[in-house]
């Protein structure tokens, strides 16, 4: 007999989130976590009365979340405190120009018109169809199945209104933004999310054209650092019985004749259940932990030819003073046409950027709480991404010159003498997100998203290789993301409750 209805391998935001919705569906779900924090890259981690978030450091559309409460039967504000964050970016340029955005789009047009007068009516425009694209779009595709053909066609016929935005999503990210902006300041200061989510505006989804614009609904830090998501969803789960196991690493997935039949963990243990749900990397799931032998090899050929996503280095800083900064989040922008560059040749050469964009945030802004009294916090995505294999090098060695740069970045951008005023400083390289997350390659949003690895052809949330084995979290169908994880935790629950509701 089973031990457990569902066991969940990885606490991170799909897995605590499919563990829940089992657990209030009354399944017996575990959750195995082989770190002895929950929320894989959207957590918190304490250090020296700092508390510093190990990646994600913001979360927009909030429509996910909500729904992941509505299934709970549970009011979200009961379980986690978002306080707005208003203006959404300040930003940097190279030649020097400082402004931001404010949520509010009108004030929001004000500030573009300063800029770039031209470029005040593709604003309009874009922000007329694309709020409302958002609003029709939400529930039809971010919280449906998409990942068949039979699923795609079915969401379409259902949303027909839909179908008029195809064009517009079809698109890159640079082929959206340079449809409707003509000034490169404009174009640079909207065109760097696919950038920091894993691909260059050059191949990344229209879609994230909109995901920038979707900020003006409102961008929201969780009260007590960004581990107050999963947390939150964990406590209502645990009020159905879901239980989570920290320290916990499964080694591999169970399989008998193409069946998921349980895991076994690092020293030997082994745990029965009717349903095995992986939140870690699709790879890693299928190749190493049930292992080619089991797996038809078409799904072998399929798992070998998807690509890892980008890793990206991080560094937490404290300070004993307040930073000079204007918003949670300062963009040091550069052209479209660099972001190209630089992403090109770290990911294909190996080069560590120089001249990249950097992402800090400020979380200590939203939640002085974070820090000690007077004290703030900087999480700095230091000239990020960069490749998980220098050139000739590696991240062990290049730590503390990586460091350096990282500090010469913020004299330049937040405090001429910050380096008196820094009370601690870790770094977190790929190597270090590979060792503290098991992800391979230090990869950040499991696997590459582009416009050919969207939807239906990344990873399906059900096996189609493994039955009872199903998937949750940025290797599949969202990808990468808060709000993306969130929903992909609904979707898998979704096939789970089909099959076996
Ligand atoms: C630096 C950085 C910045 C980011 N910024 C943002 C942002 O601002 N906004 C946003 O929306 N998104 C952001 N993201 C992305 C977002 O945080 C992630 O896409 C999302 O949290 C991933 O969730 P997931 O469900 O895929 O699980 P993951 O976070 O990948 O968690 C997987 C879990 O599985 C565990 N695990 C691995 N192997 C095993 C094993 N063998 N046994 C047991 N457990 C195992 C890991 O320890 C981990 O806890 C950022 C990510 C990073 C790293």
């Amino acid at each position: 007999m089973a031990d457990y209805d569902v066991i969940v391998i990885g606490a991170g935001l799909g897995g605590i989130t499919t563990g829940a919705l089992c657990a209030k569906n009354g399944f017996r779900t575990l959750i195995l976590e082989q770190s002895d924090l929950i929320g894989g890259c959207c957590s918190t981690y304490e250090r020296d009365g700092y508390k510093f978030d190990v990646g994600a450091s913001i979360v927009e559309i909030l429509h996910p979340m909500e729904k992941v409460f509505e299934l709970l039967g549970k009011r979200r504000e009961d379980y986690i405190d978002l306080i707005p964050c208003d203006p959404i970016y300040s930003f940097i340029t190279e030649d020097g120009r400082k402004f931001s955005y404010p949520t509010d789009i009108d004030e929001t047009t004000k500030i573009i018109e300063s800029i770039a007068p031209e470029d005040v009516e593709g604003w309009k425009k874009f922000s007329n169809m694309g709020l409302k694209m958002i609003d029709e779009m939400m529930e039809a595709v971010m919280l449906s199945p998409l990942n068949s053909i039979p699923e795609a066609m079915a969401v379409g016929m259902k949303n027909p209104q839909v179908l008029k935005f195809m064009p517009t999503l079809l698109r890159t990210h640079q082929g959206v933004v340079r449809k409707f902006y003509k000034n490169p300041v404009i174009q640079s200061s909207v065109a760097f999310q696919s950038y920091f989510a894993g691909a260059p505006p050059e191949i990344g989804s229209g879609i994230f054209g909109f995901i920038a614009l979707s900020e003006h609904l409102g961008i929201y830090y969780p009260r007590g650092g960004m581990i107050g998501i999963p947390k939150g969803i964990a406590d209502a789960g645990q009020e159905f019985g879901l239980e989570i196991r920290l320290n916990s690493k499964v080694e591999r997935i169970l399989v008998e004749n193409r069946t998921a039949i349980g895991v076994e963990l690092e020293d030997g243990t082994q745990i029965r259940s009717r349903m095995v749900v992986s939140n870690i990397n699709a790879k890693v799931a299928y190749l190493k932990m049930i292992g080619p032998d089991h797996l038809p090899s078409w799904a072998v050929k399929a798992m070998d030819s998807y690509r890892i996503s980008m890793p990206c280095p991080m560094i937490y800083v404290g300070l004993d003073c307040k930073p000079d900064l204007d918003a949670h989040h300062t963009v040091v922008t550069g052209s479209i046409d660099a972001m190209n560059k630089v992403w090109n040749d770290f990911y294909t050469k190996g080069i560590i950027p120089k001249t990249a964009m950097s992402l800090i945030c400020w979380p200590t802004e939203a939640d002085p709480s974070l820090a000690p009294e007077g004290h703030h916090i900087l999480n700095f995505l230091c000239n990020a991404p960069a490749p998980y294999a220098p050139l000739g090098d590696n991240w062990d060695r290049l730590k503390e010159s990586y460091k350096e740069d990282a500090i010469k970045e913020l004299e330049t951008y937040v405090l001429p003498d910050v380096r008196d005023h820094i009370t601690i400083m870790d770094i977190s390289t790929p190597l270090d997100f590979e060792r503290r997350l098991l992800s391979p390659q230090g990869s950040i949003y499991g696997l590459f998203s582009d416009i050919t690895s969207l939807a239906l052809l990344r990873p399906h949330p059900r096996s189609r290789a493994i039955k009872n084995f199903y998937l949750t979290g940025s290797s599949t169908h969202l990808g990468g993301g808060v709000p993306t994880t969130l929903a992909s935790g609904v979707i898998t629950n979704g096939y789970i409750m089909k099959d076996h509701g």
